[in-house]
């Protein structure tokens, strides 16, 4: 099949890739100069299939959430937010039942997990080589935190997530460069978790792309989508439609417009977070893989020779990278938990990203209501663990092969109306 990719973000390179696996010609279309510029270019790097990211979940039943005042807390609203934004936070923190919350963390989980088989299948595969590390570390400061925890540790256990329980003192020797002055009153690791350089694996995976045939259109913003029996897509440059056999939109935050078409009932917001990447300065007092504190679900993780903090939520207006007051909980996080590790002085790199999220906190994956066109977006803070079991998933879908994982979970038709 002759097939259009839009977005050329991790999710974009990865199904582009998985697709010319499959034999098809794939056609890349990305509006920036270069690819991974959107929220692929400097996100926390974490490959979590065991936790995810807390906020990626809608409503731990535990309570987690059970005022407005913590739920503003999660997802700060500043000034620009829209109706749609505030409509999916409320969708996002409705309480829902217990049997829903748990089948909607087991797809996520399996999603997760499934991408990691896919990220080894293709680094097996190609001999990608990018900056990596194992292991995930959550951390609790007092006992009240860990309890808090614990209902999340009891629904992953459910679905076979093996961790192991530490004190403070295993904890502090797994990462010996923690802060002497940080209180730790225990931790969870999760030995499966990794961590690793999500823009870096989206350069090589081009190149592996395009040693497979595909096309990347660099520069070349696709202003519409034309349905038809024949999908096509208009270009910003031409009013004549491309068509193809089939068009996959990979847009991450950016696809309102694609979105009103392909998924219009569908509750979905922009969420901002930021990051700070850095140059050790002492390798003995960095981290060795990952560190999440689980109370202001900052972390902290090793790439290569540097460190990168990431956190943060806000719906509105994102955050400049001049608004230095944002970026505050991530330094304080960093001097607190790794005290001297990082060079603070030169080549700090402060960005902020936008993800889109879904009201279920499940990604769209699959056909929409518009003919020969699909979804690959709305992960949230897990798309680049999720990014490599997406893609194989849409391939496999419009392959009309089985597939490793239920796709109803994140079928895009499951917020189509009717009447
Ligand atoms: C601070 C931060 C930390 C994060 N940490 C993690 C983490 O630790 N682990 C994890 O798994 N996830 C994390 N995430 C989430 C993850 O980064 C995203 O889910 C993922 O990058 C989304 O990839 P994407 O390809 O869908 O979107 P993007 O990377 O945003 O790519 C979309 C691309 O589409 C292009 N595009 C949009 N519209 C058009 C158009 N009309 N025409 C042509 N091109 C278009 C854009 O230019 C962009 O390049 C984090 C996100 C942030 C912001």
């Amino acid at each position: 099949m002759n097939i259009a990719v839009i977005g050329a973000g991790i999710v974009g390179i990865c199904t582009a890739y998985e697709l010319a696996m499959d034999g098809h010609r794939v056609t890349v279309y990305e509006k920036s100069a270069s690819i991974a510029e959107g929220a692929s270019f400097a996100n926390g790097g974490l490959l979590a299939p065991s936790l995810g990211a807390v906020i990626s979940h809608p409503q731990w039943p535990s309570g987690a959430l059970t005022s407005w005042r913590r739920l503003l807390q999660t997802a700060r609203v500043g000034g620009g937010t829209r109706l749609e934004d505030l409509r999916w936070l409320i969708t996002w923190s409705r309480r829902r039942s217990e049997q829903d919350f748990l089948a909607a963390l087991a797809a996520n989980h399996a999603l997760l997990e499934a991408s990691m088989v896919q990220l080894h299948d293709i680094v097996r595969r190609t001999g990608l080589s990018f900056d990596r590390s194992e292991g995930q570390l959550a951390l609790f400061a007092t006992a009240r935190e860990s309890e808090r925890f614990a209902p999340k540790l009891k629904a992953l256990k459910q679905l076979g997530v093996a961790f192991k329980n530490l004190s403070a003192q295993e904890a502090r020797k797994l990462e010996p460069g923690l802060g002497a002055a940080l209180p730790v009153h225990s931790a969870v690791q999760f030995p499966q978790d990794a961590v690793g350089n999500c823009r870096h694996f989206a350069q090589l995976l081009k190149e592996a792309a395009q040693a497979q045939g595909v096309v990347f259109c660099l520069g070349t913003n696709v202003q519409t989508i034309a349905p038809a029996a024949q999908p096509g897509i208009i270009l910003e440059t031409g009013a004549t439609p491309l068509a193809f056999d089939r068009i996959v939109v990979c847009c991450g935050s950016d696809p309102s417009r694609f979105m009103r078409m392909a998924a219009p009932h569908c509750r979905r917001a922009v969420v901002h977070s930021q990051s700070l990447s850095l140059h050790l300065r002492e390798p003995l007092n960095g981290p060795r893989s990952a560190v999440v504190d689980t109370a202001s679900q900052v972390a902290i993780v090793r790439l290569g020779n540097r460190i990168r903090v990431s956190g943060g939520a806000s719906l509105g207006r994102p955050m400049t990278t001049s608004d230095e007051q944002s970026f505050r909980p991530l330094y304080r996080a960093l001097n607190t938990h790794f005290p001297g590790a990082a060079n603070l002085r030169e080549g700090v790199q402060a960005w902020t990203g936008s993800s889109l999220f879904i009201g279920d906190g499940l990604p769209l994956i699959g056909q929409t209501p518009l003919p020969g066109v699909l979804l690959n977006t709305g992960h949230g803070h897990n798309g680049w663990g999720m990014a490599c079991g997406s893609a194989r998933l849409l391939a496999d879908l419009i392959g009309n092969k089985p597939t490793r994982l239920d796709p109803a979970a994140f079928n895009p038709l499951r917020f189509t109306r009717t009447a």
